[in-house]
């Protein structure tokens, strides 16, 4: 049996054992998925125990996406992003891997959205905004990076080539000349609030929400109402989890099977 896992804290109502385990059943493989949480303290001896033990993989969420890159080898781009999220145990020493990044492309590109020249806005610039931020530059976009903590974007657009850092103040009118947004940050989430001045939308625009829970945002809404293109968090949340198993399994994931899974539980 093949055992995979999750570590974060807390894991409780992640999707991600449901999303992988629908996987296994799709293709009969015979492979388990685990939500695991240590002691923060614990992280090092996690990551060498699940290696010792022989687990094929790991994901690994809030709070450790960071803490895990002294732990693992990381790849170029989860090392410039600074956050792994999947990590790999079929290299010595296990490989890591930032999996958001992609995960967002292929929920845009899945929804025929094109990346390539586009001038796409991010909001935030925690652990999703950086990730997703490399990620249009280097699929081709131009990106501007918005976030209520000033310094955090223009750190942020400073790592990232072609980036331009600026605080929530001017976001409207970036917004109203882009023609990619991307939230992420957690507005929208506890309270129908959008972080994105409904103004500015237009038909033009393509927009992502990386907040899953609720899956109809009030920004998705809004956007939706000027004919914009939407792409719901879901999306990425199921890309990054395929990303994941293709990258441990070698096998295409089975998309409908794991979407289906979540979809049933949002
Ligand atoms: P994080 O590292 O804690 O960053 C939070 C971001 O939200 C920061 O940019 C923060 O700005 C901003 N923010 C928080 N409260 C705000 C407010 N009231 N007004 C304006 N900005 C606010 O969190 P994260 O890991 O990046 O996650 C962000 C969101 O993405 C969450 O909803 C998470 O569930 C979602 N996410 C989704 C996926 C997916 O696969 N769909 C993957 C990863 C994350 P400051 O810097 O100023 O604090």
């Amino acid at each position: 049996m093949q055992v995979f896992g999750l570590v974060g804290n807390p894991v409780g109502h992640s999707l991600s054992p449901p999303m992988h385990e629908a996987a296994y059943d799709a293709l009969g493989m015979d492979a388990r998925y685990l939500a695991f949480e240590p002691d923060p303290g614990d992280l090092r001896r996690a990551i060498h125990g699940a290696d010792a033990l022989g687990f094929r993989g790991l994901n690994v969420t809030i709070p450790f996406k960071q803490d895990v890159l002294a732990h693992v080898d990381p790849d170029d781009l989860a090392a410039r992003i600074g956050a792994v999220n999947t990590v790999d145990f079929a290299a010595d020493p296990p490989s890591g891997h930032n999996t958001d990044a992609a995960g967002a492309i292929r929920a845009l590109t899945s929804h025929d959205v094109e990346v390539d020249g586009r001038d796409a806005v991010v909001v935030g610039a925690g652990g999703a905004g950086r990730a997703i931020a490399f990620a249009l530059a280097d699929a081709g976009a131009t990106v501007a990076v918005a976030n209520r903590t000033v310094e955090r974007a223009r750190s942020l657009a400073e790592d990232v080539p072609v980036a331009t850092g600026y605080g929530l103040d001017v976001l409207g009118s970036i917004v109203a000349e882009a023609d990619l947004l991307v939230n992420a940050t957690s507005v929208g989430m506890e309270e129908d609030r959008s972080p994105v001045p409904a103004e500015a939308l237009h038909p033009d625009l393509a927009v992502l929400d990386a907040v899953y829970r609720p899956l109809e945002t009030r920004l998705l809404r809004e956007a939706a109402d000027t004919g914009a293109t939407t792409v719901d968090g879901a999306w990425m949340l199921l890309y990054q989890g395929a990303e994941a198993f293709e990258r441990w399994t070698g096998r295409d994931a089975p998309i409908d099977a794991m979407d289906a899974a979540l979809r049933e539980r949002l």
